[in-house]
C-alpha cells in the first residue's frame, strides 16, 4: 500500500482493493460485485456513508456493480418510511444502484427451500425450547454449550414441524429452526444458530405471506450468493460470523461463492452511530426527528447544508483498515469547510444585531454598494447591497473598554464596513439599565468602497446590514448532541446528552438577497460561517441553519495568548 505524506492512503489503495485486484488479476472473478445491505429499521447515518462509499466506489473503480439490498428480515422493526429514506439518502450521497435494487425478502421462498434442504441433510432441527432456554444452553466463551433435548429429532418430524411453523400453527416464540453444527465449538456463532423464528407480523413487502422469518445470518450470505456478489464487505463485528457465513455456503447448493471481508467501523467523537440509540433519541423527543440537524444522519446533514461531496471526501480520508478507532469530528468539519469555501456564495448577516447610527450621513439618503459574491471567483459576479444612515453590526464587534488586540469597534476607533465606508465610533448609547443599545458613529464619505484615498489603514473590517432594508430571520446554531467524546461510556448515554445543543437566535438580520434562498443551498455569512435556509423557512419567516462556524481567529488568538501566558 502506498500512502501520501499525511498517512492518507491514495485513492484506490487499501487492503480490500488489494484483494479485489488480486482476485481479478488471478481470473477468480470476471467482474467485481458488491452490495450495500441496510436494514430498513432507521435512517442512514454517517457510518453507513462509509459502507456505501466502500461498496459503491470499489464497484465503480473496477468496472463492476454494487447492489442495494434491503436486509428486511425483521418486520417487527422495519418500515416503508425507512426504505424510502434510505434510497433517497444513497442517491443524495451520489451513488446509483441502477436496476440492482434487491431485498432479502425477494429470496424468502428460496431461503425456505434451503432450510428444508438442511433438514433433509440432517443439518437442521426444530427446537421447542424457549429463547431463554436456548440462551442458557449456549454456554459461554470458556464453557461449551449443551445439546438441546430436541436435537436428535428425525428428519420427518423436523420437516413436519417446520412446515407447520410456516402454516401458522404456532404462536410467536413457540419453536425455532436451528442449524445442527457443533455445540462445543469455540465460536459461539456455530453452536446451532437459529435459522428461522416465528413472527406473526405483517411485512412491508410480503404482507401476510409469512409468519416465519429467516435470521440475518441465514439470509445474508445466501442472498450474496444468489446475487453473484463476489466480495461481501462488512464491519469487524461480523468477523466471528464468517465461519457460519462459510458453513451455509459449504452446505447449500448455492449458485455462487462470495467471500466476506471485514473492516473497521467508523466511530466519531461526541457522536452516537447506532440506530438503536438514534431511534431512542427520535422516539423520546430529544431531537425533532431523524433529520434534526444535530443528528449524525445523512438526512440531517443534508438539511444542515453539508454537501455530499464533503461526506464522501471525509469517509475516504478515514481510510479502510482493520483497527477500530475514533475519528475526530474536526476531520469532518475540515472536509465540509473545504467544499463550502469553494461552493458557497458570500452574503452578510448579523446574528446578534446592535444598531449603528452614522450621524453625518444624510437623513433620508440610501445607496447601493457593490459586493463580490466570491472573493476567489470573479465569475461568481457581484450583487448590490443597500446602505443607509442606520445599520446593524454584530453586538460582539463592539467593546466599550477593549482589551489589547481587540481591533473592532470601541469609542474613538475607526473600522471598515465591508464594501462600504470607514466609520469611527464616537459613543455608545445606553438604556436605563446601562446596556448598550446603539452606537453613535461618523463616516468618511471619501472611503466609499472600503479604501481611504490618503492611504490610512484600519485594523478591522466588519460585516453589517442596513437597518430597514435588511430582513429578519431566525438562526439555529447547533452544538454537539453529547457532552463527552464517548457518549454512553459511563453507562447511560442519555445522561451525556448536551442540554444546550440547539441555540436559537430570533432577532438576526440578513441582507435582502437572502430572502429567496433555497433550502439547503449553502451560503457563507461573512466572518460568521456557513449557513443554509432550513426546510422550515417561509418567505415571511426566514429560518437559517448554521452548517458550521468559520474558525474564529480572535478566539484562536486569545486561546494561544492564554497558553503562552
Ligand atoms: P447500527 O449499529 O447503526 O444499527 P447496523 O450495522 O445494524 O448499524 P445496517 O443497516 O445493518 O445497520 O448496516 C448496513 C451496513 O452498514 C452494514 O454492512 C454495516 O456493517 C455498515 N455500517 C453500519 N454502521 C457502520 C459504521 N459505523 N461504520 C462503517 N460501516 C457501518
Ligand atoms: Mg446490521
Amino acid at each position: 500500500m502506498s500512502d501520501t505524506k499525511e498517512g492518507i492512503p491514495e485513492p484506490g489503495r487499501d487492503f480490500i482493493r488489494d484483494v479485489v485486484e488480486r482476485d481479478l488479476a488471478a481470473g477468480k472473478h470476471k467482474t467485481v460485485v458488491t452490495r450495500f445491505p441496510p436494514e430498513p429499521n432507521g435512517y442512514l447515518h454517517i457510518g453507513h456513508a462509509k459502507a456505501i462509499w466502500i461498496n459503491f466506489s470499489i464497484a465503480q473503480e473496477y468496472g463492476g456493480r454494487c447492489n442495494l439490498r434491503f436486509d428486511d428480515t425483521n418486520p417487527a422493526k422495519e418500515e416503508q418510511e425507512y426504505i424510502d429514506a434510505i434510497q433517497r439518502d444513497v442517491r443524495w450521497l451520489g451513488y446509483d444502484w441502477a436496476e440492482h435494487l434487491y431485498h432479502a425478502s425477494d429470496y424468502f421462498e428460496q431461503l425456505y427451500d434451503w432450510a428444508e434442504y438442511l433438514i433433509r441433510a440432517g443439518k437442521a432441527y426444530v427446537d421447542d425450547s424457549s429463547a431463554a432456554q436456548i440462551h442458557d444452553m449456549r454456554g459461554t466463551l470458556t464453557e461449551p454449550g449443551r445439546d438441546s433435548p430436541y436435537r436428535s429429532r428425525s428428519v420427518e418430524e423436523n420437516l413436519d414441524l417446520f412446515r407447520r411453523m410456516r402454516a401458522r400453527e404456532y404462536p410467536n416464540g413457540a419453536r425455532v429452526l436451528r442449524a445442527k453444527i457443533d455445540m462445543s465449538s469455540g465460536n459461539i456463532n456455530l453452536r446451532d444458530p437459529v435459522l428461522y423464528r416465528i413472527l406473526h407480523e405483517r411485512h412491508p413487502r410480503t404482507g401476510d405471506t409469512w409468519c416465519i422469518y429467516p435470521t440475518y445470518d441465514f439470509a445474508h450470505g445466501q442472498s450474496d450468493a444468489i446475487e453473484g456478489v463476489t466480495h461481501s464487505l462488512c464491519t469487524l463485528e461480523f468477523e466471528d460470523h464468517r465461519p457460519l457465513y462459510d458453513w451455509f455456503l459449504d452446505n447449500l447448493p448455492v449458485p455462487s461463492r462470495p467471500r466476506q471481508y471485514e473492516s473497521a467501523r467508523l466511530n466519531i467523537g461526541y457522536t452516537v452511530l447506532s440506530k438503536r440509540f438514534l431511534t431512542q433519541l427520535v422516539r423520546d423527543g430529544c431531537v425533532a426527528g431523524w433529520d434534526d440537524p444535530r443528528m449524525p444522519t445523512l438526512a440531517a446533514f443534508r438539511r444542515r447544508g453539508v454537501p455530499p461531496e464533503a461526506i464522501r471526501d471525509f469517509v475516504r480520508r478515514t481510510g479502510v483498515s482493520r483497527s477500530n478507532g475514533v475519528v475526530d469530528i474536526q476531520m469532518l468539519e475540515h472536509a465540509v469547510r473545504d467544499h463550502l469555501n469553494k461552493a458557497a456564495p458570500r452574503r452578510m448577516g448579523v446574528l446578534r444585531p446592535l444598531k449603528l447610527i452614522i450621524e453625518n450621513y444624510p437623513e433620508r439618503k440610501t445607496e447601493e454598494l457593490e459586493a463580490a459574491n466570491h472573493p476567489d471567483d470573479p465569475l461568481a459576479g457581484s450583487r448590490r447591497i443597500p446602505f443607509g444612515r442606520e445599520l446593524y453590526v454584530e453586538r460582539e464587534d463592539f467593546m466599550e473598554n477593549p482589551p489589547k488586540k481587540f481591533y473592532r469597534l470601541s469609542p474613538g476607533r475607526e473600522v471598515r464596513l465591508r464594501y462600504a465606508y470607514f466609520v469611527t465610533c464616537r459613543e455608545a448609547i445606553k438604556d436605563a439599565a446601562g446596556e448598550v443599545v446603539a452606537l453613535r458613529c461618523t463616516y468618511d464619505p471619501l472611503t466609499r468602497g472600503g479604501n481611504a484615498p490618503d492611504g490610512r489603514k484600519v485594523q478591522a473590517t466588519l460585516h453589517w446590514v442596513a437597518a430597514t432594508q435588511s430582513v429578519p430571520a431566525e438562526i439555529r446554531l447547533y452544538h454537539p448532541l453529547f457532552t463527552r467524546p464517548d457518549p454512553g461510556a459511563g453507562g447511560d448515554f442519555m445522561a451525556d446528552l448536551n442540554p444546550n445543543s440547539l441555540e436559537i437566535l430570533r432577532d438576526a438580520r440578513l441582507e435582502p438577497a437572502l430572502s429567496g434562498a433555497a433550502p439547503g443551498a449553502p451560503v457563507q455569512f461573512e466572518r460568521q460561517g456557513y449557513f443554509c435556509a432550513d426546510i422550515d423557512s417561509r418567505s415571511d419567516r426566514l429560518v437559517f441553519n448554521r452548517t458550521l462556524a468559520l474558525r474564529d481567529s480572535y478566539a484562536k488568538a486569545q486561546a494561544s495568548e492564554k497558553t503562552a501566558a
